[in-house]
């Protein structure tokens, strides 16, 4: 036994239900013509929208994924995204980190400021007592 049609190859024996112009389940006949024989097609069962319906296409897997698998390559752009990301994280990281520093920087410098202002506000609280006792 033979198969010359090239086609052939990519049959894997499944078919696909469709529904007819009439709204009924179209049957499934096998073409016995010249032109296409042992070809799959679809007809009316009640004959009402004549007897050819179209041919049977086969059901190709990778054509219809189930919804909750991925296939390699969008994996592989999936996992592309999530390096991208942790990248952009490190990143953002690095750059509050060096915010973090410069605003340590910030309240170090307040505190030297608030600690030379106590300074001199002591300074000048004994400077005043100072004149009060003379006065006194
Ligand atoms: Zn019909």
């Amino acid at each position: 036994m033979s198969v010359s049609s090239g086609s052939a190859r990519y049959w894997n024996g499944r078919l696909k239900n469709v529904n007819c112009r009439c709204g009924k389940r179209a049957g499934i006949r096998i073409s016995e013509s010249a032109e296409n024989p042992n070809r799959p097609y679809y007809f009316c069962r009640d004959n009402v929208c004549g007897s050819f319906r179209g041919w049977c296409e086969p059901v190709n897997q990778s054509s219809t994924p189930s919804s909750g698998s991925i296939n390699v390559d969008e994996g592989w752009k999936m996992l592309e995204k999530v390096i991208e990301d942790i990248a952009k994280m490190k990143n953002d990281m690095k750059k509050m980190k060096e915010e973090q520093r410069a605003t340590r920087n910030e309240i170090a410098n307040i505190r030297g400021i608030m600690c030379q202002l106590r300074t001199i506000y002591i300074v000048l609280i004994f400077i005043v007592v100072g004149v009060a006792m003379k006065v006194i």
